[in-house]
């Protein structure tokens, strides 16, 4: 269980993460009715030199690639890094009960996926991704965090 307290009228209320299952809710203060927007789902946090960025992870796959002119080929999750293949790996997110699970696969990118030992990931294997663990993607990191 967890406890927010509406942006408007402070009064704290709660509300259980584990019955949502978008990372963006909106809960009705019970008091005064204002909607609240609050974030609990799981993120991959995108780490590149200088800059940091979050994206909204859902159930199922979403694919990871650098950005391109042509929107038709774009991947789910941009990157923006030369050494990011337009099609670069892909990020299962699966629900198994209340249980979430997470897995990285390369695609056959040029330049690899890369775990935290500076292993190069077998293309087209599922390996396990648990939050707070990170992978490479060019020279850009990627991590699941959980807000909830
Ligand atoms: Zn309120």
């Amino acid at each position: 269980m967890k406890y927010f307290k509406c942006g408007k009228c402070t009064a704290p209320y709660k509300i259980d993460p584990s019955k949502f299952r978008t990372p963006k809710v909106e809960v009705i203060c019970p008091k005064c009715g204002t909607r609240n927007v609050l974030s609990l789902g799981p993120v991959l946090a995108i780490q590149q030199e200088g800059k940091f960025a979050q994206v909204n992870l859902k159930e199922g796959v979403q694919v990871i690639g650098r950005k391109t002119e042509n929107p038709n080929v774009n991947a789910h999750i941009l990157i923006s890094d030369e050494y990011v293949s337009r099609i670069h790996s892909k990020v299962i997110m699966e629900l198994r009960g209340d249980k979430v699970f997470f897995f990285i696969e390369d695609l056959g990118s040029s330049n690899g996926t890369y775990n935290k030992n500076k292993q190069r990931l077998k293309v087209g294997l599922r390996y396990p991704f648990m939050p707070g663990d990170y992978y490479i993607v060019g020279l850009t990191k990627i991590s699941i965090q959980i807000n909830s």
